[in-house]
């Protein structure tokens, strides 16, 4: 492999919307996910860090991948300083215990604003968002990225673009939220926009 070939991706998740993510930055490779291959995956996220669940999902498809295929998984999360970092791993399923259900995107959001309702000072509202990723070539070459980016909790929602929490995670650098900034835009600036640009030098060495 050179940095010129096209690498067939195998995107150990099931979420459409971070398929639309890693197609769009990994301009010039093939992203695919399970259910593309007819493969079932699930993966209980039950770890306590991101890059620990992403290498985990990751060697959980590895198995299963075809022949010719990387896996590639993502693990991400809001960090916020006034939780003590949290929902942090749990992000995806914030609000579970409180509701006993999971929650819609849109509810999720409402539950976090109100837990922070208190907090007037956008600068008592600080956070990060996390992207973990985790790509295996073969056995003996797998490879976790981790980054993240600075933001604040707005105090309400705004923005229609992106998706999960993109209308409440304001964007220190954009000065707006994830959900108000173009595709371009976010790529550019967002946790996964960065894990991924360094994941592109890393596939670009992979001989
Ligand atoms: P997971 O990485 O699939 O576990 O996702 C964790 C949670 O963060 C889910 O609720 C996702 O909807 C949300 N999430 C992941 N990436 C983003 C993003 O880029 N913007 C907003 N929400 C995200």
């Amino acid at each position: 492999m050179s940095i010129f070939s096209t690498m067939n991706i195998l995107l150990a998740s099931n979420n459409d919307h971070k398929r639309e993510e890693f197609t769009r930055i990994l301009k010039g490779h093939s992203l695919f996910l399970p259910k593309d291959l007819g493969i079932e995956f699930d993966f209980e996220e039950d770890k306590e860090s991101f890059t620990e669940n992403a290498l985990g999902k990751a060697k959980a498809l590895a198995g299963q991948a075809p022949q010719g295929y990387v896996v590639l998984a993502d693990d991400s999360g809001l960090c916020v300083d006034a939780l003590d970092g949290r929902p942090g791993v749990r992000t995806a399923r914030y609000g579970l215990e409180t509701f006993g259900r999971m929650l819609e995107s849109d509810e999720r959001n409402a539950f976090l604003l109100k837990n922070l309702a208190h907090l007037e000072d956008i600068e008592e509202r600080t956070a990060q968002f996390v992207c973990a990723l985790a790509l295996i070539v073969d056995v003996n070459r797998q490879f976790t990225i981790c980054e993240a980016v600075d933001g604040y909790i707005a105090k309400e929602s705004y923005g229609q673009g992106g998706f999960g929490y993109d209308p409440v995670f304001i964007c220190k650098e954009a000065g707006k939220t994830m959900a108000e900034l173009t595709e371009e835009e976010k790529d550019k600036v967002s946790h996964r926009g960065k894990a991924t640009a360094h994941l592109i030098t890393l596939l670009g060495e992979i001989s």
